[in-house]
């Protein structure tokens, strides 16, 4: 694709090379400090942008508190409504968004255009989900009386997202947000405002079409000053952040100290069991997808790999075969298969967690190295690695937002592979590839994968929104997207109603005045 052809894209969204970072609905607000939106992929400069200022943090909050008051009372399969409005919206722009995604985050084109399509399928989901918030009925101990529970919203959500998935965090905390009557409040990544300025305007329209108040969705821009600023913000009832566990901690650590609510979708670790049972085909089409997919910059990326010995070097042949023919380029361009990383600052972590794995004892099985060469149109490219480890070693312990995997074989049984998957402080996804149930049922069993996420016979990434997604342990323990997640955006309320004309009160107490 073209530079000309995707600013074009870039146009359409309405993004050009100057932006106003704050906004409620379509209320855009000047801003005092600037960050920039530079390209992974050519490093050219898409926008600067102006972030958020403490008067228009001031202003956006207000304005969110006031249009709660108004969005909570439309019956929530109206709120439904709109959602299928935004998610209609989402379709006709699903060209543009899913150019912009790719261009301003590095993913493959293919994915940018996936993730628009999660977007679309939340809406979809929240829609009908927005006509069966039900709460459960109770029979109650006292004659004439009747019990149930209900479900109400909660107020403001603030929204903390990080880089990788610009657009469908957002949207997937923001479509149950809003049929379950809440208004959000959305501080994305900085280094990727600009997929967040385009949803914004994109919502805006559709809020704006139907004259209901444009701080039903609110955005901010800028560092982790804002997060900061949502995490201690007593008028924000839940905080839903996505991110690095440390992100996670110091967020959890503010929500806490003020009893507030928070939905920690964090770091991973996640592993791939290939024992000697599997389809190997089917498990090395998974494993390259979940390796280098996204270049290694997915919260559910196959980090490790748990190989039984006995078919270690066959997997090790087979791999670097597949890895021989991986191309490395714009990821805008559909023979490629992986793109650049975030930032220069992302390239430095991974070539000293290489050299760092190598200090620890790991072995290189496909080295791995900085792209520097001219063919290269920005700085930020690298190419996968493997490295035969062994699961203790600390650089194996933490999460490198790189396409780096380490390989680390087992021995004796399925037991033994699943002892080391869970090893590791983080709990979001792991699969086994085996067609012997025994192996796989173990796996899924209570004492097998402690992961938020686990998989047979798929790779570690690639969720469906149907599910609810999230993991365990570091990883925070908080669940988004399908099944019951919506919970989490309400707050449930118990109901006793006494029809008689006694008052009767639990218990058998007795109480005569
Ligand atoms: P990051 O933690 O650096 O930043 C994420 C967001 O948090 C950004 O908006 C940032 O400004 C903000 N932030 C940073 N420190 C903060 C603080 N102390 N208080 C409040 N806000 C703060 O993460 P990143 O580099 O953008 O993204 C990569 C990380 O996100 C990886 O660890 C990845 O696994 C994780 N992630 C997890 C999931 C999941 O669903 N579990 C999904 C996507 C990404």
């Amino acid at each position: 694709m073209t530079t000309t052809e995707i600013l074009e894209h870039l146009h359409n969204l309405e993004i050009t090379s100057s932006e106003k970072g704050t906004a409620y609905g379509s209320q855009f607000l000047s801003g005092t400090d600037l960050i920039t939106s530079y390209s992974p992929v050519n490093g050219n400069l898409i926008s600067n942008i102006e972030c958020t200022s403490s008067e228009s943090y001031k202003k956006v909050i207000e304005k969110a508190e006031q249009a709660f008051v108004k969005w909570r009372t439309i019956p929530a399969p109206k709120r439904g409504d709109l959602v299928r409005q935004f998610g209609d919206a989402l379709r006709e722009k699903k060209q543009d968004l899913g150019v912009l995604v790719a261009y301003e985050m590095g993913k493959s084109l293919q994915e940018g255009l996936g993730e628009v399509q999660e977007m679309i399928d939340i809406c979809d989901f929240a829609v009908g989900l927005s006509r069966q918030l039900h709460g459960l009925t109770m029979h109650s101990e006292r004659p004439e009386h009747r019990m149930y529970e209900q479900y109400h919203p909660l107020g403001i959500v603030g929204i903390i997202s990080a880089f990788n998935f610009p657009v469908a965090v957002w949207a997937w905390n923001t479509a149950l947000a809003w049929i379950c009557g809440n208004v959000t409040v959305w501080k994305p990544s900085e280094k990727t405002p600009l997929c967040a300025i385009a949803c914004q305007k994109i919502i805006a329209q559709v809020l704006d079409k139907n004259q209901l108040p444009g701080a039903i969705s609110c955005l901010l821009t800028g560092g982790a000053k804002f997060g900061k600023l949502l995490a201690n913000d007593n008028r924000v009832a839940l905080v839903s952040a996505t991110g690095s566990t440390k992100m996670g901690k110091s967020v959890a650590t503010s929500v806490a100290a003020r009893l507030g609510k928070s939905l920690l979708e964090l770091g991973g670790n996640n592993a791939m069991i290939i024992t000697p049972n599997a389809n190997l085909q089917l498990a090395l089409t998974g494993l390259v997808f979940g390796a280098v997919g996204t270049a290694g910059q997915r919260c559910t990326t196959t980090r490790r790999l748990i190989v039984h010995e006995d078919i270690l070097n066959s997997v090790i042949e087979k791999l670097t075969a597949a890895y021989a023919q991986l191309k490395i380029g714009s990821p805008l361009d559909e023979k490629n298969h992986m793109g650049p990383l975030i930032d220069t600052d992302a390239v430095k972590n991974y070539a000293t967690t290489l050299s760092e794995a190598k200090k620890q004892g790991a072995t290189p099985i496909v080295e791995g190295e900085v792209l520097t060469n001219k063919t290269y149109a920005s700085d930020c490219y690298v190419s996968p690695a493997i490295y035969l480890a062994n699961n203790d070693m600390a650089i194996v312990q933490k999460e490198t937002f790189a396409p780096i995997l380490y390989m680390i074989p087992y021995s004796g049984s399925i037991t033994n592979a699943i002892a080391i998957q869970n090893n590791v402080p983080q709990g979001l996804s792991s699969t086994i590839m085996s067609e012997n149930i025994r192996e796989t049922e173990l796996f899924l069993s209570a004492q097998g994968s402690d992961c938020g996420i686990a998989n047979v016979n798929i790779g570690t990434s690639g969720a469906e929104i149907g599910g609810a997604f999230g993991g365990e342990k570091e990883t925070g323990g908080g669940r988004e997207s399908g099944s019951d997640a919506w919970k989490a955006y309400m707050r449930r309320q118990t109901n006793t109603i006494n029809y008689s004309t006694e008052l009767p009160l639990a218990q058998g107490i007795k109480f005569n005045i």
